[in-house]
């Protein structure tokens, strides 16, 4: 599988809010949220989709998104949305598997790539540090 963007995030090649990590997870808030706090949760290891990863490290993920997600509710006082692409033609930009945890504080927003949103100086460092799991 050809290196992503992800991976060198991973590597900390190119900077991230990370706001979870353990010895095979990531979690780092989305660089043009759909709303402030959107995050990303990755394993460290290269798989593109979910058909490509071993079942146990399937499980092991979901858990961990879960838990950021648990959080990110009690945290933000908000409800959630979780979300998964796979391939191309159902919205995959980045072949390294990742779910999309979105904090969802206004009811009447949809969801498209026009309205995603951006961090004003200093405020993702802020929102990262309010999601934080040590
Ligand atoms: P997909 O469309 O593949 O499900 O989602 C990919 C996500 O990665 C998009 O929401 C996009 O905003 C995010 N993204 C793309 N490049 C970067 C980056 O360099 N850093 C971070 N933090 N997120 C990125």
């Amino acid at each position: 599988m050809a290196e992503t963007i992800f991976s060198k995030i991973i590597k900390g090649e190119i900077p991230a809010y990370k706001i979870y990590e353990d010895n095979n997870h990531l979690a780092f808030l989305d660089i043009s949220p759909f709303e402030k706090g959107h995050t990303l949760v990755i394993p460290k290891k290269e798989y593109e989709t979910i058909f490509d990863m071993p079942e146990e490290e399937f499980t092991a993920l979901v858990t961990i998104v879960k838990k950021i997600a648990t959080h990110m509710r009690k945290t933000l006082n908000c409800d959630i949305n979780i979300w998964q692409n796979n391939g191309e033609i159902a919205g995959q930009e980045i072949p390294h598997i990742h779910f999309h945890v979105i904090p969802r504080t206004q009811k009447k927003k949809t969801y498209c790539l026009e309205n995603k949103q951006h961090y004003d100086e200093g405020e993702a460092e802020e929102v990262a540090k309010q999601l934080t799991i040590t």
